[in-house]
Formats: C-alpha cells, structure tokens, sequence
C-alpha cells in the first residue's frame, strides 16, 4: 500500500496516477494545501495569487477534463514596477529605457561593464556578474532580498531556476525598440472560482474513501514501514511524502545537516474594498522599495475583471523571524498602500490573513547537497519525498503534477 502524507497538489497527483491501493493523509480539515481558496463578502482569495502556466499539453488535458472552458480566465499577463514613484515594466533588466535618463545611461554602462564570462558562485554575485552594479542594486538585490529575507549572497547561483528571467545584452537593447513584453509567461490561466478549483479536479479523479482527513503524520519506523498518526499506526510499502523534507527527516528519525535548511515566510494579507482602486491594467506589481512593507501586491479585481478592488499583499519574513503584531502591520500595509498610490480613498470592507511558512526555500549549495543524500538514504527505505517542500526546490503547481505522475509510473512500472 502507498501512504500518501498531504492532500495538496502533489499527494493528490501522485494519488490519482498511482490509483488503487493507496491512503492519503492530510493534517488539516481541507484538501489543497497551498493551493487553497477563501470566499468571504462576494470576494474570491487564494492563499496568495496562484496563476497557471502549463507547459505540458497532456497535464493541462488532465486539469480541464473536469473543469469546462467557461470557468477558466485565460488572462494577459501585464505586471510592473513600482519604482521611484513611477511605472516600470517588468523585468526590470529588459525596461531599463523607461528609467530616468541618468539612471538608464548608469544601467546601460554597468551592463556593457560586465564580463558575460565571468564565474559566479552565489545567487548576488551572478546578478551583478550577468547585469552590472546599477541594475542589481536598483532592482534585483532589493526585491530578491525583501521576498527571500535573507543575504542574497547565501543562496546558489541557480536558487531560482527557469523562474529567473534571464536577459543577454542583445536581448536588452532590441527590448528598447521593440518590447516583448515577454517575462516567463505571457498568458496565464485562473479559475474563476479560484484555484482550488484545480485542486478539486485533480481530487475528483481519487477515490474519497482513500482521502483521511485531520489526520497528521506524528512518527515513521523506516526499518519497519511504520507510520504512526493521531489516530492509529499503518503499515505501508511506500511513503510518499509532500510535507517539508526537514520535518520529514525529523519524523525519521534521522540525522541531518539542519543548518542547510532555511526558508522565508510569507505573511499575505487579502482585502477588500469597497470600489475599483486606480489600478486598472496590472495583474500585480513587484515592490523593490524598502519603504513599502511588501514586496509584491496583486489586483484579483483586474484578473477576474470585478468591480471592487481585490488585493493579495505579500510580505517576507525570515524563517526564525517573528510576524509580531499582524493588527499593526495591516495598519501599515493600509499606510504603504496609499502612500504608493494603489488605495486612493476606497473603503476596506473585508480582510483575510494567512502566513504560509515554510513560502519560498533557501536554495544553497549546502541544501543541494545534504538534500541528495538524504533523499538516497529515504529511498532505500522506500520513501519518497516530493513538492514544492518535499522536494525542497522552487517549483510551480505544474512541476507537482509532473513530479507526482512521474514517480507514480517509476514506482508501479517497477512492481
Ligand atoms: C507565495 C506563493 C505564491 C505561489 N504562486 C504560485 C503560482 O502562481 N502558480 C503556481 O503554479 N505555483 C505557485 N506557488 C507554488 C505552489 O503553491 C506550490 O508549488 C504547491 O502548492 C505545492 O504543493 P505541494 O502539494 O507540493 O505542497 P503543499 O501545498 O504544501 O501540500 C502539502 C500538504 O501536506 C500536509 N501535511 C504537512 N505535514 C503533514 C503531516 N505531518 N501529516 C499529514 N499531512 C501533512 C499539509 O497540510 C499540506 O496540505 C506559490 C507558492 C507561494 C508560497
């Protein structure tokens, strides 16, 4: 039997592949995970923005095999910067023209300083490596390290994967003339009802009867393929496990480098108002200044085309930092949304609040390495640790099913 511990995207995914004889085990009361959606006073939240890109057509089939055509917005993406008081379209990197004339002269000359050759060996040092000092220290650096908290310089040169939007120097001046207007995506689908819509149509190919809610995963005996809960022990063949890998390897019992793994939090304040707000065109804005307490705000009202505005605000914690006193932070996050313009009078009528912790990993040389071995010796006992946090990566919803699938058809090929 496969024990399947987290009802989020992936356990569910691997679920639905493996099919058959399998238990899902959820902590909380409600399947989704991260990928959870809130509706309160005719507003419609998720957790925090979660937009879908699906780059494999067979994966995208298996979503929309349950959900119809008319429930899924597919939505241009336009996003910018809120820089200097003023509109930049992002990425930064690619819309240095839009600058003020001596900060896009200061850009230009960094970046034609820069030896595209050269060696990097952490995160910060390819930004200034691959885009100069005045693109790294204007952009780069300050919104990377509000999302992250932590120094720039810890994590690995490839922390964010084919989420970066890389850009080479031809790349930027033809953007000058002729803007592609392309970061990683270009379009995005959501769901009108939110994106747990996706979670109940990967749910609804899995058998109810095998879904357990309210039931946490306390101890595993890998040795004896024990697994301990709040409510009774179950022997299985195969753990697969979707909750983060540290706490995995805690419930273990095994030895590990702990001081490899570290992470932000996300506290994400969702709000209502009363009327649209001035914003009208952007899906989000990212938020590089330290003066602003959030680094990115999100417009649910422009992406589901509604008449109040709707917003998701995100801000970063480091992982032993405490989120304090979240009453006087929406205070200030109300002060710093006017104070930028994005809140011009508008009454808040409905809030929401959540803190999602572990948010984003720390991706370091460290992690990449203890995280192998780890995941070597899991598997010698026949479990297996996948998503976004058992996986320990920085992934979409889209790489959950993918993963999932793929060690569904590995593990019962091999049976
Ligand atoms: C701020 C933010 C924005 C994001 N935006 C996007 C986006 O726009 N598009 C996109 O594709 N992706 C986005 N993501 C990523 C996406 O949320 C994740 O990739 C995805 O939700 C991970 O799913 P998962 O099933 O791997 O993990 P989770 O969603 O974390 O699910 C793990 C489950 O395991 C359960 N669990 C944990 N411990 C136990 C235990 N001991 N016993 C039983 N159950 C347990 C948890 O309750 C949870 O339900 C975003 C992530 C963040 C943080």
């Amino acid at each position: 039997m496969d024990l399947i511990i987290g009802a989020g995207i992936s356990g569910l995914s691997y679920a639905a592949a493996a099919g058959g004889d399998c238990l899902v085990l959820e902590a909380d009361d409600t399947m989704g995970g991260y990928c959870r959606t809130i509706k309160r006073d005719g507003f419609v939240w998720d957790y925090s923005g979660h937009f879908f890109h699906f780059q494999h057509p067979s994966l995208r089939d298996f979503v929309m095999q349950r959900i119809s055509a008319d429930e899924m917005l597919t939505v241009k993406k336009h996003t910018q910067i809120l820089y200097g008081g003023r509109h930049i379209d992002f990425p930064f990197q690619m819309n240095i023209h839009q600058l003020e004339q001596q900060e896009f002269i200061d850009c230009l000359c960094d970046l034609f300083d820069t030896d595209p050759g050269a060696a990097a060996g952490t995160f910060k040092q390819m930004l200034y490596a691959k885009f100069g000092r005045s693109i790294a220290e204007k952009f780069l650096i300050p919104y990377n390290t509000k999302l992250y908290a932590t120094d720039l310089d810890r994590l690995d040169v490839d922390a964010m994967g084919r989420f970066f939007p890389y850009a080479d120097r031809e790349q930027i001046v033809r953007n000058f003339r002729h803007p592609s207007g392309s970061s990683y995506n270009a379009t995005f689908l959501y769901p009108r009802e939110g994106c747990m819509r996706i979670v109940q149509s990967v749910a609804s190919h899995v058998d109810p009867s095998r879904i357990s809610l309210g039931e946490r995963l306390l101890a595993v005996d890998p040795a004896r393929h024990k697994a301990t809960t709040n409510r009774r022990t179950i022997d299985y063949d195969r753990l697969v496990s979707t909750m983060p890998l540290p706490r995995l390897l805690d419930l273990c019992g095994m030895d590990y480098d702990h001081s490899v793994y570290t992470w932000n939090k996300v506290l994400v304040f969702n709000l209502g108002f009363d009327a649209k707000g001035p914003e009208r065109t952007n899906c989000w804005l990212y938020v590089p200044e330290g003066r602003f307490v959030f680094y990115r705000v999100g417009f649910y009202d422009n992406i589901i085309g509604q008449d109040r505005m709707s917003l998701y605000v995100e801000i970063g914690f480091g992982k032993d930092e405490p989120v304090g006193d979240t009453g006087a932070l929406l205070e200030r996050t109300l002060a710093d949304l006017r104070a930028a313009g994005i809140v011009d009078g508008q009454r808040l009528v409905a809030c929401h609040q959540v803190v999602m912790d572990p948010a984003y990993v720390h991706i370091t040389v460290g992690s990449e390495a203890d995280k192998a071995l780890q995941m070597k010796r899991l598997a010698e006992h026949g479990i297996y640790s996948i998503g976004r946090y058992g996986g320990w990566k920085y992934c979409s919803l889209e790489d959950n099913m993918h993963d999932a699938f793929e060690l569904a058809q590995r593990l019962h090929q091999a049976r």
